[in-house]
């Protein structure tokens, strides 16, 4: 579903941020990139739905190459849901209205259409009872939450997320693991680069490991985190 094959960035100020990354991401799998800070992970995350452009390589996601003349970029990123440290809510909308958005604007589909769907998707994440408030009364894991529900609301065929918990207080990491899980084990496609080492043995597939912008090792929580 997802391929990488040699993606090197190099920024405008020539720090070389990811070097020769391969790695594939099958339908249905959670991969989980851990690394230390600095290490490539969030940058690799942004190539994947092009909010950074490669220096070289390749990266094809759905048999659609990215960098082909043929391909709608802004089709591919649609299907690619991404959640942030930073929530990034519209503080003027409702939480309904943050999560019915895109699909308007983007997908053109009306309200009636998109309404009932947006309600199951709050309800999904645990906020029935939030719908029709703004995103300054809600604890920052219930802002995260409908972020997750906004990215989904685009029916997108991967989630990537990005540190989705670091910026909580503890008591709310987990709820937004939870939701997290749940959609996992529904068989979402999901790339997760974060610092919470249980979910990574829990509910990972695959874990990369990340260092100076190389993909050192690919493998199983199992192997990566109960090998001496
Ligand atoms: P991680 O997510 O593992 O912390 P990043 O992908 O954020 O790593 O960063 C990798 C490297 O690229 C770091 O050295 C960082 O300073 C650098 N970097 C990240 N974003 C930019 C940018 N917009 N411009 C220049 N350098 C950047
Ligand atoms: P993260 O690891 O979550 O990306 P950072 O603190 O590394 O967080 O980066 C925060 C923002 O600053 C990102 O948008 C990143 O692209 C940018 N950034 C990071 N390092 C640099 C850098 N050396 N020069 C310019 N921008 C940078």
């Amino acid at each position: 579903m997802i391929v990488a094959d040699k993606v090197n960035k190099i920024y405008p100020n020539l720090c070389h941020a990811l070097k020769d990354v391969s790695a594939t991401v099958k339908r249905g799998e959670v991969v989980v990139i851990i690394g230390p800070s600095g290490s490539g992970k969030s940058t690799f995350l942004r190539t994947l739905n092009q909010l950074e452009v490669i220096t070289s390589g390749q990266i094809q996601i759905d048999g659609m190459n990215m960098y082909a003349k043929s391909t709608n970029i802004n089709e591919l990123r649609a299907n690619v849901g991404m959640v942030f440290q930073s929530f990034n809510l519209f503080p003027h909308k409702t939480v309904k209205g943050n999560v019915m958005l895109a699909p308007q604007k983007v997908r053109g589909r009306t309200k009636a259409e998109i309404e009932p769907e947006a309600e199951k998707l709050l309800k999904r994440v645990g906020l029935a009872d939030k719908m029709n408030v703004y995103p300054s009364q809600l604890s920052g894991g219930q802002q995260q939450r409908v972020a997750i529900a906004r990215a989904l609301a685009m029916r997108p065929d991967v989630m990537l997320f990005d540190e989705p918990t670091s910026a909580l207080d503890p008591e709310m990491v987990g709820e937004v693991l939870d939701v997290m899980k749940d959609l996992a084990a529904e068989g979402m496609t999901m790339v997760v680069v974060t610092h919470e080492m249980g979910f990574a043995r829990e509910v990972a597939d695959r874990v990369l490991f990340m260092e100076e912008g190389e993909l050192l090792v690919s493998d199983s929580p199992e192997n990566i985190f109960d090998s001496p």
